[in-house]
């Protein structure tokens, strides 16, 4: 008999304020952090409203951690410190690994009818790679495959496989799958997962049952699942989209400020200090 996860905690995704003043709602983050490890936020900020996010988020520094943006309807302006300038725009992935430290802008713009419909999630880096080269990877529309099965299910894999087909990022410390999964009305799916590995799901559209606990899950609803071999997925009349991620628990110590997550406080302190002493980028 295959297990099939059941639901640690369901929640929904809470309004807050981030950035310079960017309206948007929270999934988890900063609250608990072990549950979700490696995973360490997850940031909803479609809106069809400009002022919810013009303001965006100027200069600000990261360490210690990956950012990942998935954008579904508009653009979002971004620029570092290591000279890359450039949009992310509908269906595009940045996947940024901070590593020892960037400085970033990331603006959100929209489209031309005023529409921002796009997701962060942070994935944490284990103690031996915080330390470790920046790097970014931008994903086109194109390079993020798109699997169909027989009954209607698609499967977009911006990081992870599904059979043979494998997304574009590879070589993640904690083997993350970061899934973009619709079903048509009535349809069940079910998705392996490894024993073992964080489960979590958000749905993006429509409504559907996690089983075999939770029924009626919408728009923003947030799944955790607990281990097991498979998680089994219905959508409702209404068809079903969500978004999931899975990886590997660091099970490290988490110390976090803000947009830096390291492993000690003297490591916290000591990257404010570069921050603000101007030295944060000085060993690249
Ligand atoms: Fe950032």
């Amino acid at each position: 008999m295959v297990k099939v996860r059941t639901i640690a905690d369901t929640t929904v995704s809470i309004p807050t304020v981030e950035g310079a003043g960017v309206h948007l709602r929270r999934a988890f983050g900063f609250h608990k952090p072990e549950l979700y490890d490696p995973f360490l936020l997850f940031d909803d900020f479609r809106s069809d409203t400009p002022a919810d996010y013009l303001k965006g988020f100027p200069w600000h520094p990261h360490r210690g951690i990956d950012t990942i943006t998935y954008m579904l309807q508009g653009d979002v302006e971004h620029g570092d410190s290591l000279g890359n300038s450039g949009v992310i725009s509908d269906g595009e992935v940045q996947w940024m690994t901070a590593g020892r430290g960037i400085i970033h802008q990331e603006m959100p713009k929209g489209d031309k009818d005023g529409r921002l419909h796009g997701f962060q999630l942070w994935l944490n880096l284990p103690a031996g790679e915080k330390m470790g080269p920046p790097r970014y990877r931008d994903i086109g529309v194109g390079e993020i495959p798109t699997v169909r099965l027989a009954d209607g299910v698609t499967i977009k894999i911006i990081c992870g496989r599904i059979g043979d087909i494998v997304g574009p990022v590879t070589g993640i410390a904690a083997d993350p799958e970061y899934l973009d999964i619709s079903l048509p009305a009535g349809c069940s799916y079910s998705h392996p997962t490894r024993t073992g590995h964080t489960a979590i799901a958000y749905v993006i559209g429509g409504s559907g049952s996690f089983a075999p606990d939770a029924a009626n899950c919408g728009n923003t609803s947030l799944l955790l699942f607990a281990d097991g071999e498979e998680i089994l997925v219905r959508a409702s009349d209404q068809g079903l989209r969500f978004l999931f991620f899975a990886g590997i628990p660091l099970r490290e110590p988490i110390v976090w400020r803000g947009p830096i997550v390291m492993n000690t406080e003297e490591e916290i302190v000591q990257a404010f200090l570069e921050y603000h002493n101007g030295t944060f980028l000085g060993r690249q």
